[in-house]
């Protein structure tokens, strides 16, 4: 048994936000009562003091990329999950575009083997739309949904065609599991490093509009409306998408998305001939980002998600044109959510809510501190000063925009059925 003395409790689900002291007895909660009210029942059990420390519901991210099997130079499940579990992760969702690609149940199953193996962190893969990922013929959705996947999505891509995605989606939802969209029309995308605009031009960058993204995003609400599936879309960058969501939930439609900290810290204007700045979708225009903050506080947007894209240096260290797509983001992602706090755009209620209880709605799941509920938590600083260094990072990769910066407030303790799996 666990006891998690004096902590500040905070449950989204429940709305708690007071001292309460958390006893877990292995997989699962077994008491929540005010401070000192657990002695008699606690008695032998490992102690865990919280004192001036919020005590969460475990951090679930529903977007990242493990790179195992295929590209275990770059970061493997071990490496991955140990970020994630430093980043305060009690569950990460694995995209499937690896080597091979996750579009069969024995590719689903293998990385459910080497994550049992690995640090703790739960894995719930997701799993390829289209075989390959490469938008012609469905993946085998019902064989690898018995094996474990938890959603389908063809990342790193969108789901090609309109037609492919009307299967894909009436397959799901006899299935019940959401499908998870990058939403780009490659068409207007093609060839793109970075947004179009100001600082595309001054650096002489190929650059892409929002809308590239947001007629995407338009594309895939309709056909969620067709077909009644669940409809995710991944890490949503432009106010134009947001405002198409919006929209679409007025209407009651089963659609969601997620945000990440890159696109509501940084903006366009960051970019550098430096590729720690490159990523897909690309930084947004300052109006964008000033959106997704505001759709973060307001609800509009469900989930805070990483979209953790290692890339090993001999990748990322070309010229800006020719370096892979992506960064890291395990570690950084709840102190710069912290930063939106601590200036006042986003109350901490809320910043849990977007690590905990929004990505389990998307995922059909539920998440709260409560007797029987599993033993996940993730304890947090709002006020640990911390430098975070890439290469002091549990990745195999570096490359991060946030190398060198520092922060107020950090994970402390990442508790997985009922075991301490990190501690800062
Ligand atoms: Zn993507
Ligand atoms: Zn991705």
């Amino acid at each position: 048994m666990l006891l998690i003395k004096n902590g500040r409790v905070l449950d989204p689900a429940s709305g708690t936000d007071a001292p309460r002291d958390v006893l877990l007895d292995g997989e699962r909660i077994a008491a929540v009562a005010a401070p000192g009210q657990l002695a008699g029942r606690a008695s032998g059990a490992e102690l865990f003091d919280a004192v001036n420390l919020v005590v969460a519901p475990g951090f679930i991210d529903l977007h990242c990329h493990l790179r195992e099997p295929g590209g275990e130079s770059s970061e493997t499940i071990e490496t991955g999950t140990r970020a994630a579990a430093r980043g305060g992760f009690t569950a990460v969702c694995p995209m499937p575009n690896t080597r091979p690609v996750n579009d069969n149940a024995s590719v689903t199953r293998a990385i459910l083997e080497r994550a049992a193996e690995a640090s703790g962190v739960r894995v719930w893969p997701i799993g390829a739309a289209s075989a390959g990922s490469k938008g012609e013929a469905l993946a085998e959705i019902a064989a690898m949904k018995g094996a474990g996947i938890v959603a389908v999505s063809d990342d790193g891509r969108p789901i090609a065609t309109a037609k492919l995605l009307r299967q894909v989606m009436d397959y799901c939802r006899a299935l019940d599991l959401p499908v998870i969209d990058h939403c780009e029309d490659s068409s207007l995308f093609a060839g793109a490093v970075m947004r179009e605009g100001k600082q595309s031009v001054r650096l002489g960058l190929r650059g892409m509009p929002a809308a590239a993204e947001s007629l995407a995003v338009a594309r895939d609400i309709q056909i969620a409306e067709l077909t009644g599936c669940r409809l995710h879309i991944a890490h949503l960058s432009a106010r134009a998408s947001l405002d198409l969501v919006r929209a679409a939930k007025g209407k009651g439609l089963p659609v969601t998305c997620e945000v990440t900290p890159h696109h509501f810290t940084l903006t366009d204007e960051d970019v550098q001939y430096d590729t720690r700045y490159k990523m897909n979708p690309p930084l947004a225009s300052r109006e964008d980002r000033d959106a997704l903050i505001a759709g973060l506080a307001d609800g509009s947007v469900d989930a805070i998600a990483t979209d953790h894209a290692p890339h090993e240096p001999a990748l990322k260290n070309v010229e800006f044109d020719r370096a892979p797509f992506g960064v890291t983001g395990f570690e950084t992602a709840l102190a710069l959510g912290l930063e939106l706090v601590h200036a006042g755009k986003l109350s901490l209620m809320r910043l849990v809510e977007l690590f905990t209880m929004g990505p389990a709605r998307v995922l059909g799941m539920k998440r709260r501190i409560a007797e029987g509920e599993p033993a996940d938590l993730t304890v947090f600083s709002t006020e640990h000063s911390w430098t975070f260094r890439a290469e002091e990072s549990a990745s195999k990769s570096r490359n991060s925009p946030f190398d060198g910066r520092s922060f107020r407030g950090a994970p402390v303790a990442t508790i997985i059925a009922g075991r301490i799996v990190y501690r800062r």
